[in-house]
């Protein structure tokens, strides 16, 4: 039986390694019927996305700079709405 405990399994290992087509058919399946579990998955993808700004910011600091530049900003700002943008089209 795949459940919510199973596909949430599942969304986190995807975002370290490929998944195998039977995991991607069972899970893709599963976000087709589970709201729950895709509104998990966007809340890792919003975590992960804060763990990547953070990282980045500390690089920033450790070159006498305490701030993102208005560049890096615009760049994050963009992976967020296009990683945000993939995920809704995705559920429809
Ligand atoms: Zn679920």
């Amino acid at each position: 039986m795949f459940d919510c405990k199973h596909a949430s399994i599942l969304v986190s290992k995807k975002l370290d390694q490929p998944l195998s087509r039977r995991e991607r058919i069972q899970l893709w399946t599963h976000m087709r019927i589970c709201s729950t579990c895709r509104l998990y998955r966007k809340q890792l993808v919003g975590l992960q996305l804060l763990f990547a700004i953070a990282s980045e910011s500390g690089r920033v600091s450790k070159d006498d700079s305490n701030r993102l530049s208005p560049a890096q900003k615009d760049k994050i700002s963009k992976q967020i709405y296009g990683i945000l943008k993939s995920e809704s089209s995705q559920e429809d």
